[in-house]
């Protein structure tokens, strides 16, 4: 063995890629393009996934519960959890008492959300109040083009879906920053103050509602909510329920003159959500273990709530499954005994993305213990804040087991930790993990302008990203 045998070197995976692989990488990513243009947000993603596993023979994991579809190995599932959570699982010969085998991605991402009581005009313009979601730079959300996503529920019990900028012919919504000839006071702000959440009212409509009748609302406010109620039958009232969402209506595109890097919203987490799911698809074996990937909501304000990876409903998968084997099997061990030791021998994969190292920002960065673009998927064996705090740690010997299926593949890791120690930091849902008795890493794919509303990934970071978690299902 020569001396550099005994070294741990990394370079970018476009060097040791074959031409398929790099083909593969290039396919796998128009179908990921494809994907963030359709899925932005939580309900969007759980409706997109769902529809597309039931097409590869997914069944109501409700069924298995009742007793109308049997437990048996290679059966695959799905269960919703309120249209924002979902699970997906492939049934394995094993009994679930084994473990499983998990990956769990987070399908939420930061945005700004409508207020309760949004609409009002100001001088002649119609505006929405808003209140953001999650870890934003505010100044990042102004003068970008903006598109609403959400539901309503009217008061007659009905239910619409709002989507309007999305499609080339319909409108979208700003939030206007300041002219720079008139922010001489502006410029000078500390960056967190340039732009105030209360400032960031959206533009919603700017012509009056035209009436002769004399009694009747007038104004750019009474015609935003006529126009609102010709196309989806609602009214003032109902904002006070409704959850429309306020996401950037940019389209997902290739960035570079090479093609090699993706833009788009959300990639954060949905990337790692795309990528877990074409996983578990494309298994095309019965597992000996049950295999499942797990896709939870309100990831980026604390994963509380009861569709967040928090919520006991993932408990309850457990118990369900566990109860459903042992009904199909005449087994006599208690069920929620049996979803215990389940989840104490469950390895997961908390599959969230990671910062990138990025030039222009190198300073933040400790470039040996970092990722970069291009080198694949990225492991995180801790995050936290300052000296490790507020997350958990994978064992060496969970990780390493990890690292060998891998290598074993040829599939190109690295690893990183979140920028320079007390510089900043950042959490996933590992740790809720975790405390569930689960071997859990992190590993995911690098974003460069990580919750901006344009994210940027490479193109093969993404695919070994898939090829990985495909690996940890096949062969872990
Ligand atoms: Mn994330
Ligand atoms: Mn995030």
């Amino acid at each position: 063995m020569s001396i550099k045998d005994l070294e741990f070197k990394r370079e970018l995976a476009w060097y040791s890629m074959q031409d398929e692989q790099k083909a593969a990488a290039s396919d796998f990513s128009v179908e990921y393009i494809d994907f963030l243009n359709k899925a932005k947000t939580e309900r969007e993603c759980v409706k997109e996934l769902t529809a597309e596993a039931v097409k590869n023979g997914y069944v109501n994991f409700n069924d298995v519960i009742s007793g109308k579809i049997k437990f048996e190995p290679g059966l695959k599932v799905y269960w919703i959890n309120r249209e924002k959570a979902l699970m997906l699982a492939v049934l394995g010969s094993k009994s679930p008492v084994c473990g499983l085998n998990m990956v769990g991605a987070h399908v939420d991402a930061p945005r700004l959300d409508f207020r309760p009581n949004p609409l009002y005009e100001d001088h002649d313009m119609a505006l929405v109040k808003t209140h953001y979601y999650g870890g934003i730079k505010k100044y990042q959300w102004v003068n970008v083009p903006l598109a609403l996503h959400g539901v309503v529920c009217k008061k007659d019990g009905t239910k619409v879906i709002i989507n309007i900028g999305e499609d080339a012919n319909d409108p979208v919504f700003i939030i206007n920053d300041l002219l720079p000839h008139l922010a001489y006071e502006q410029i000078e702000k500390k960056a967190s103050d340039v732009i105030t959440a209360e400032g960031m009212n959206l533009l919603i409509g700017s012509i009056p509602f035209a009436s002769d009748d004399k009694e009747e609302s007038k104004g750019v406010k009474a015609n935003v909510l006529n126009l609102l109620n010709q196309k989806y039958g609602i009214t003032e009232r109902d904002f006070n329920f409704a959850e429309i969402e306020i996401v950037p209506a940019l389209p997902a595109r290739y960035i570079g003159l090479d093609k090699g890097m993706i833009g788009g919203y959300a990639q954060d987490d949905k990337v790692c959500a795309y990528t877990a799911f074409k996983a578990i698809i494309d298994m095309d074996k019965i597992p000996e273990k049950t295999c499942a990937c797990y896709f939870s909501d309100r990831e980026e304000v604390g994963s509380m709530g009861n569709t967040g990876a928090r919520a006991n409903w993932l408990e309850n998968f457990f118990y369900e499954l566990c109860n459903a084997y042992a009904l199909a099997n005449n087994d006599k061990i208690d069920a929620g005994v049996a979803a215990r030791r389940s989840m104490a021998s469950t390895a997961f994969l908390s599959a969230d993305v990671t910062a990138a190292f990025d030039p222009n920002f190198s300073e933040v960065s400790e470039p040996m213990n970092t990722a970069y673009c291009g080198m694949g998927i990225a492991f995180e064996k801790y995050t936290g804040h300052r000296g490790k705090s507020g997350a958990s740690e994978a064992s060496c010997e969970f990780f390493t087991s990890i690292a060998t299926v891998l290598d074993k593949a040829g599939i190109p890791w690295q690893l990183t930790e979140m920028g320079k120690i007390d510089k900043g930091g950042g959490g996933t849902i590992a740790q809720y993990m975790t405390d569930l008795g689960m071997d859990v890493i992190d590993c995911g794919t690098p974003v460069l302008g990580m919750h901006s509303p344009y994210e940027v990934t490479s193109m093969v970071d993404v695919y070994w990203t898939y090829k990985a978690y495909s690996e940890f299902f096949n062969k872990y």
